[in-house]
């Protein structure tokens, strides 16, 4: 479910988040490449994980 862009610098876990979204599909790779968490991704999870 992890992806990320072969040009960016972090990875994202979730399909809405807006900053992955814009990853070009030829670029978008799935794993995580040992890049950190997307901090839009880690916040949606955070908010998730908190339930409201
Ligand atoms: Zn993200």
């Amino acid at each position: 479910m992890a992806y990320y862009s072969e040009k960016g610098a972090v990875y994202h876990i979730y399909k809405n988040c807006s900053l992955g979204n814009n990853i070009e599909s030829k670029n978008r790779k799935s794993g995580t490449r040992g890049k950190p968490l997307c901090k839009l991704c880690k916040k949606i999870k955070d908010k998730k994980e908190r339930g409201k």
